[in-house]
């Protein structure tokens, strides 16, 4: 498949068992569908194997919005990350698929781990 954002291509890149997500061999941008990034956030270090694109040029590709799902070659909306609102990615509204720009998964899951981390802390803390 090609990349949406870049004339790159999108390889496919296994992790594990479960997950399979299919990476741009230029931009490093992720395309995966949603039960994949689900895997994804689950697994550990899982970004460090698959999200392995410089976060600048992520950022630079990040403003370029108006993309094609690589699957089905229609329009992707913009969809903003219910917990973490300055992350933004294109989804695709007829297969489901999510595509992330390099940095942007890494992004999602590293905030997540330290709101864990941080509702731990904050629920050990005794009462004053
Ligand atoms: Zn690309
Ligand atoms: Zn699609």
């Amino acid at each position: 498949m090609r990349c949406p954002k870049c004339p790159g291509t999108l390889e496919q890149k296994t992790y594990g068992r479960k997950i399979t997500v299919n990476r741009c061999s230029d931009c490093g941008g992720l395309w995966c569908k949603p039960e994949v990034l689900l895997e994804m956030k689950r697994e550990w270090m899982s970004e460090a194997v698959l999200d392995s694109g410089d976060p600048k040029v992520g950022q630079a590709l990040n403003k370029l919005d108006d993309i094609k799902c690589p699957e089905c070659g229609i329009d992707m909306d913009k969809t903003m990350d219910e917990k973490q609102f300055h992350i933004w990615y294109e989804t695709c509204s007829n297969c489901g698929g999510i595509y992330l720009d390099a940095g942007e998964f890494t992004d999602l899951k590293y905030d997540t781990f330290m709101d864990r981390i941080r509702g731990l802390v904050k629920g050990r803390r005794p009462s004053a």
